[in-house]
């Protein structure tokens, strides 16, 4: 009976499985090695998991969800239409379709798996992370570190041993860690990272610049405007360094835009976080006392790592070019697939985590002096940090008078505090005086045993308040797995044969909502037509139009907009 390797990723999931002729990935029911970790509801009330779900994260928000990694081990529930679910719950969704595609493409069950998870995870959330894989109806005996699984991708436990630093950048975050391998063991010696920076926000800054250039002003754009731009400079990053790079031609806010972006530019742009990932680097590398010449090898990881930028900076850090020769998006997955192997011959290696870390970003809710709203995270503790830790940040008042200051108490990874988890709340009087005169001192305390300690202290008067936040909710208890996997057993999915014609017709919804005009029509007219095709049940019919609607649509997605 097979066992597999899974990646669960906070964007995508991946599996695969060791074979005498090496890894193999499997491809799910779309045919990709990818699928996305979205979940979604449709207006019949099936649920739907990956790419069509994906297709519908903007057009359809409040009936799907992303990201929900970034809760795991919490009691915090979130919502689909009407319905509530836990991160668990949502990762055994997503679960069941990996393991669903698994069974389809090896024509027999699969009982076992190997899962990855972030080298910081507390118990917590790893005891999370196996209960998903048991709610998917797998077996789960071993979880594997992520940094460990790509490192045993890149056959670096192959040497007798070694010092290895492994970096992972995905659409939002970036992750550090070194390793050390002796004697069969892979130990994480030390853990950094930053958690709002990834992929996206090179996208991000991209956009400003050019922004900047034509004097507009973000927030007066549509959002199907700023979508659209968005999807152009994504574009553009990929193809930075190839001469199919596309001028950039939109019209904003009554403007017309033609800007061709080029490599000069784009690494002039992106200098400053460029810098930023540095730091991570250099405090992991201090939290090891290790120099860049100690590690014996770089491993990159995460499709932002692609980037030619990030790797001269990365070869010119260390003097020597990183290992980046398997797709980066899919090593963690390959990784997890060898140690399933290696399990399935009971040779799994060790992999322990020495460093205990705050596994969440602990933080306050601020206004942001920009736009001067409320409702913004500041981060006190970063995810990551090696416990115990304690922080302070000077909080000053915003009104003129202001009577009290409240301290919003949230864990998270969110830049919005309501998209992160609320513990608590404390409240201080403070002395009247216009605004930004008094303040607060926050200080933030997080222990070993997962003791959040918040002290407020009125800097003027020296009064303070102090509450303590029992930071790690309760295992479930045998009832609530049991409720749990009975909700799950109840839920209904799309037919496993229709979902390739649902997901072209996701695709081509997503397509219409960000195009305008002529196009916007012809997306329409496809759409009707191939409905037609469907309502005939025709199987070849349907065969044809799809893969014609398929090529249509590709060329629609690439092409350059207006
Ligand atoms: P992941 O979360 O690992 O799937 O990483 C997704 C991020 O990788 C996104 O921000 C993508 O823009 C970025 N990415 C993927 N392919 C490329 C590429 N060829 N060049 C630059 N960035 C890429």
């Amino acid at each position: 009976m097979a066992i597999i390797g899974i990646d669960l990723g906070t964007t995508n999931s991946s599996c695969g499985i060791w074979t005498p002729e090496g890894v193999k990935l499997i491809p799910n029911r779309l045919g990709d090695y990818l699928t996305p970790s979205v979940v979604g509801l449709d207006d019949s009330g099936n649920l739907s998991v990956g790419r069509i779900a994906k297709e519908r994260l903007i057009s359809h928000s409040d009936k799907t969800v992303a990201v929900f990694k970034r809760l795991m081990g919490t009691e915090h529930k979130i919502k689909i239409g009407n319905r509530f679910f836990s991160a668990t719950e949502l990762s055994a969704i997503v679960l069941r379709s990996l393991k669903e595609d698994a069974e389809t493409f090896l024509g027999e069950p699969v009982v076992e798996a190997v899962i990855s998870v972030p080298a910081y995870f507390n118990d917590n959330q790893r005891h999370a992370t196996k209960m998903a894989g048991e709610l998917a109806g797998f077996k789960v005996e071993r979880l594997i570190n992520e940094p460990t699984a790509a490192a045993i991708a890149y056959g670096l436990h192959e040497k007798q041993e070694g010092t290895f630093l492994i970096l992972d950048m995905g659409g939002g975050t970036f992750d550090v860690s070194i390793l050390e391998f002796f004697e069969g063991v892979m130990e994480v010696h030390a853990s950094a990272g930053d958690n709002f920076l990834g992929g996206e926000d090179f996208v991000d800054a991209m956009v400003d610049d050019l922004l900047n250039q034509y004097s507009i002003n973000r927030q007066s754009l549509a959002p199907a405007q700023l979508n659209q731009l968005l999807m152009q400079m994504e574009t553009a990053k990929r193809r930075i360094s190839s001469k199919a790079l596309n001028p950039i031609q939109i019209t904003l806010a009554g403007q017309q835009i033609d800007f061709q972006p080029d490599e000069a530019w784009f690494t002039k742009v992106v200098t400053p976080l460029l810098l930023r990932a540095k730091r991570p680097i250099e405090r992991a590398l201090n939290d090891a006392t290790m120099s860049p010449q100690s590690i014996d090898d770089v491993v990159l990881v995460g499709g932002a790592t692609r980037m030619g930028v990030f790797r001269s900076m990365i070869g010119r850090m260390f003097g020597r070019l990183p290992s980046c020769h398997l797709d980066p998006d899919c090593a963690i997955a390959m990784g997890a697939a060898i140690q399933a192997g290696l399990k399935a011959k009971d040779q799994a290696l060790n992999d322990i985590v020495l460093t205990d870390v705050c596994p969440y970003t602990l933080g306050t809710d601020v206004v942001n002096e920009s736009n001067n709203q409320g409702g913004y995270f500041l981060p006190i503790i970063e995810r990551n940090s090696v416990v115990p830790i304690s922080v302070t940040r000077r909080l000053v008042t915003v009104h003129d008078n202001q009577a009290q200051i409240s301290v919003g108490i949230y864990q998270g990874e969110n830049r919005l505090v309501n998209k992160n988890v609320f513990l608590g709340k404390v409240s201080i009087d403070i002395p009247k005086a216009p605004a930004g005169k008094e303040g607060v001192d926050v200080r933030y305390s997080y222990d070993m045993n997962g003791l959040l300690e918040v002290d407020v202290t009125v800097i003027s008067t020296g009064k303070a308040v102090n509450k303590v936040i029992e930071h790690s909710p309760g295992a479930l208890t045998a009832e609530e797995i049991e409720k749990s996997r009975q909700k799950l057993a109840a839920l209904k999915f799309h037919p496993r044969d229709q979902e390739s014609n649902r997901a072209l017709i996701a695709r081509g919804e997503r397509l219409y909502e960000s195009s305008l005009g002529e196009k916007r029509q012809q997306i329409a007219q496809l759409l009707a037509d191939f409905d037609q095709v469907l309502e005939r049940q025709n199987p070849p019919e349907i065969q044809k139009a799809a893969a014609q609607l398929e090529t249509i649509l590709n060329r629609l997605d690439n092409e350059e907009w207006f």
